[in-house]
């Protein structure tokens, strides 16, 4: 059997998944991006493959992509995350819905991309000038109420009421406001509830940008944020489809474009 890897070094977490020639996913890995982010991209692949019982020599394609993507020199091919995510959130998504628009937040942007009914981007756009819409900004508000990110949904779903409204459009200003709403002896769960819908409000104005089509796919690591998926979806009034693992959508895409490559320059 021979196996593909799509390597996403984000600005955040690097993402590594590996398939085999049916598509199937064999196994992923996920480690944060660091200072050193060719160093732990090879040390990550590395520790995937031995934790697989694979070896180099098995890997017969390589596709990277991402932030990082130009400092990943072995890789046989670079692509653009905006491709990568739209190949891999249809695959994904194969025999359940097929996804018009894609919503991804990650570490310090966010993105709003439509694809066409053959998966082909056909608009998109993106937010990068402000950490307020971004994982980053969960992982301020997480630090300043001494809650793990991880744990931003549980807190969510407990919270009473309307959720407080968070205006700053900055996230230095918004850490300054959440500070003062936990002087103002706010709970941390309605805190929290208002960051999501603040960030909820932001994203939508975004996907407006390129036309809201069902079905609506959210990926990165944020969507593995229950209690972020529920604002987004009261927001828009609508249903939005969460893959099993979120956060390497765009690392799939790539292997599935490492395996296309592949099977194209052995019939050429
Ligand atoms: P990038 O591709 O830009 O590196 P990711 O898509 O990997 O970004 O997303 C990173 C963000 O995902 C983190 O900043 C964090 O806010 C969020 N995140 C990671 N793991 C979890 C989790 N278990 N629950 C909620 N949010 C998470």
């Amino acid at each position: 059997m021979r196996y593909f890897v799509g390597i996403d070094i984000g600005s955040t977490a690097i993402k590594i998944a590996i398939i085999d020639e049916n598509d199937d996913l064999v196994g992923y890995k996920i480690s944060a991006s660091g200072s050193m982010f060719y160093k732990y991209a090879k040390e990550t692949l590395a520790d995937l493959l031995r934790s697989l019982d694979l070896t180099e020599k098995q890997i017969v394609y390589t596709v990277a992509t991402g932030y990082g993507r130009k400092l990943f020199k072995e890789a046989n091919e670079k692509i653009s995350e905006i491709t990568a995510n739209a190949i891999g959130a249809r695959a994904a998504a194969k025999g359940e819905c097929e996804i018009r628009t894609i919503i991804n937040i990650g570490g310090q942007d966010s993105k709003a991309i439509s694809i066409d009914n053959e998966g082909n981007v056909v608009n998109f756009a993106m937010n990068d000038r402000c950490a307020a819409g971004t994982g980053k900004f969960l992982d301020v508000v997480a630090m300043n109420l001494e809650i793990g990110v991880d744990e931003l949904g549980k807190y969510h779903f407990m919270s009473q009421g309307t959720p407080l409204s968070i205006n700053s459009t900055c996230a230095v200003f918004a850490e300054s406001e959440i500070i003062g709403l936990l002087g103002n002896n706010h709970s941390i769960e309605d805190i929290v509830a208002g960051v999501h819908y603040s960030i909820a409000k932001r994203i939508i104005k975004l996907v407006k940008r390129v036309g809201i089509k069902d079905a609506i796919y959210f990926d990165g690591g944020p969507a593995l944020n229950e209690g972020l998926v529920n604002a987004i979806e009261n927001e828009l009034s609508k249903e939005i489809y969460i893959p099993k693992h979120p956060q390497i959508t765009t690392a799939f895409g790539a292997a599935i474009l490492a395996r296309e490559s592949y099977g194209y320059l052995q019939n050429s």
